[in-house]
């Protein structure tokens, strides 16, 4: 059997190496039309950034490690040119010596991966305008840093990538600003999310532009250290001007389907190839694994398309498993993602609050503010946003922000996701405590409860944003603060009444029990108990404010109210 791959990063190496290590018969031969192969894609930022000392770091392996180790051949500036299905033939074309010529194949993988979008902006072709995809690409900004030496960058895109670049830049002195069409940060979160990013952009002297279209991009007067430099004038759909040394564009990815595309193979409604579970394309003996092809999402089963390098590595395990005798099936992902902006981790997994009410679910969401451990060792507040399905209590997505312990909580509300928990059962998760780790019930089984005694036993939650909806609708509402009275003096909720938790039991007399009443805190704890002692008196409706005033402040930011009163 000849088994070829098109594409040798994370999934056509992953790919190859696994069908070698399933039968030594196959003649294996993977075409890369770039130079470098089987890289680390992710560690790109950290070496821009100097975390990661030598480029030859990400680029451990070579075409003659693969060859002693795996037989395999990889011909790297070999471009595919064309897919014939029909005669199981390939066009290739050897970028080095500009022959031309013809491979023949049983099987084949298709691993073209992603290309990084440049939008159509004039002057996007200016000489400091890059894109980082490749190791090609991060060299060549490595470059223009050592010679140019800018002292400004302007970064268009907030997603991980652009944040990424953010604290990489700034690490070496670069001045940084940020520009994002849509109105949030990091626009794969929910808003009220995606505000402590933007916090924290700003609290390390980020310029952040939201809602800003850039139209152009113009040459200006030299701003680097060598007098011919050009620095560039990003210009907004506005007027306004933004100076930059080095510009990087990082708006998204598309997957790289035009070789499948005119091969006849069909392509799926997210613009990925469509594949099976076990990675097989429409077109009989031809599989497709990494960025250029669709997943689906384990909570909706629809197609999603979340090209990482997680999953690449697992669909090129997958597809060359089956390529070459195996019978793995994929199953599906929740696009879990991380990554670290200042210090904060930001992780998410599953559905976001958006994504599930456009799902159509009837959701219930709590935003749990905890100590990842001990205070006294250390601990530091995570914020855990957790949504999940009114009618059987199931967790359906969750995000996390936070210095300390959110990459082992995400992992485990993946797991929890996976195997379809309901928030009923995090409580009972036997998880690992000693205070250097965690707390006697950790985050995650705090998160359980708060959703579960919203579903299931009356201790209803409401959101800064419903809350804010009755205020402004003139519903009768009694709001509750049962914070101190210092608290309460320096900032509190509009028309708020403040019966601190200790006063609460004396004072319920004075309250009506028939009206809509909200309880609030400042994270969440006390207003929950302010809440059992209100419905334990007889209060008919009684609702915890979500995350206390701190979510209550952060959703203010997000819609731009400012300060509240
Ligand atoms: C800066 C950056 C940071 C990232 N950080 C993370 C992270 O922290 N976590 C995470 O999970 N993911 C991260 N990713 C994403 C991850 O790198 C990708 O998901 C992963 O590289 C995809 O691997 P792939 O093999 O499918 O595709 P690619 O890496 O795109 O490789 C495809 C290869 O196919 C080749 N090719 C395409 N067409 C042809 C053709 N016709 N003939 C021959 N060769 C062809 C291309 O030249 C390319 O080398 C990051 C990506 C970037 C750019």
């Amino acid at each position: 059997m000849r088994l070829i791959v098109i594409g040798a990063v994370a999934a056509g190496t992953s790919a190859a190496a696994k069908a070698r290590r399933n039968t030594e018969d196959a003649e294996i031969v993977v075409y890369e039309k770039d130079s470098f192969i089987s890289y680390s894609g992710c560690g790109m930022p950290y070496f821009i950034g100097g975390d990661v000392a030598r480029a030859e770091d990400l680029t451990p392996r070579d075409p003659a490690f693969f060859k002693s180790k795996y037989n395999i051949d990889i011909f790297t500036q070999h471009e595919v040119l064309a897919v014939h299905p029909d005669s199981r033939t390939l066009d290739i074309i050897n970028h080095v010596t500009g022959e031309r010529f013809t491979d023949r194949y049983d099987t084949l993988i298709l691993a073209t991966g992603a290309s990084s979008i440049m939008p159509h902006i004039p002057g996007a072709s200016a000489g400091n305008v890059f894109m980082l995809r490749n190791i090609s690409d991060m060299l060549q900004i490595y470059s223009f840093l050592l010679e140019k030496v800018p002292e400004s960058a302007v970064i268009i895109g907030t997603g991980f990538i652009g944040l990424e670049l953010c604290e990489n830049l700034t690490a070496r002195g670069i001045r940084v600003t940020m520009i994002e069409k849509m109105d949030q940060v990091s626009p794969g979160l929910d808003p009220d999310i995606s505000v402590y990013v933007e916090q924290r952009l700003k609290a390390n002297k980020i310029e952040v532009y939201k809602s800003a279209e850039v139209t152009k991009i113009a040459a200006g007067k030299g701003a680097g250290n060598a007098p011919d430099d050009t620095g560039t004038d990003v210009v907004l759909a506005d007027g306004r001007n933004i100076r930059g040394d080095l510009i990087i564009m990082s708006v998204g990815v598309r997957p790289e389907v035009t070789l499948a595309r005119e091969a006849g193979i069909v392509v799926g409604t997210t613009g990925a190839i469509q594949v099976d579970t076990y990675m097989r394309t429409s077109v009989p003996d031809i599989y497709a694994c990494g960025d250029c092809a669709e997943q689906f999402n384990i909570v909706t089963n629809k197609p999603i398309y979340r090209p990482l390098g997680s999953t690449a590595n697992k669909t090129g395990h997958i597809a060359g498993d089956n390529a070459s005798g195996g019978s793995v099936e994929f199953r599906g992902i929740l696009g879990t993602g991380i990554y670290r902006i200042f210090g904060l981790a930001v992780a998410r997994t599953g559905l976001s609050e958006k994504e599930a009410l456009a799902e159509g679910y009837d959701i219930e969401v709590c935003h749990n503010i905890k100590p990842s451990k001990p205070e006294y060792m250390g601990g530091r507040d995570l914020l855990i946003k957790a949504v999940a399905d009114r009618a059987d209590g199931r967790i359906l997505g969750v995000q996390i922000v936070g210095e300390d312990g959110v990459d082992k909580r995400i992992d485990v509300f993946v797991t929890a996701i996976t195997f379809k928990a309901r928030a009923s059962d995090l409580f009972h998760l036997d998880l690992a405590y000693a205070p250097p780790f965690s707390t006697t019930k950790d985050p995650v089984m705090y998160t359980g409860m708060i959703l579960d005694n919203a579903i299931r036993k009356g201790r209803r939650l409401i959101r800064a944003a419903d809350l804010d909806k009755l205020q402004k609708n003139g519903s009768t509402v009694q709001l509750i603060d049962t914070r101190s009275a210092a608290q309460y003096q320096k900032k509190h909720i509009d028309k708020a009444e403040n019966i601190p938790h200790e006063k609460l039991r004396g004072a319920a007399a004075s309250l009506d029990p028939d009206i809509l009443t909200v309880t609030y805190c400042n994270k969440g704890v006390t207003g929950n108990a302010a809440q059992n002692i209100l419905i334990n008196q007889g209060f008919r409706e009684v609702f915890n404010l979500s995350g206390g005033n701190n979510t209550y402040e952060n959703y203010c930011e997000a819609k731009g109210f400012g300060e509240n009163a």
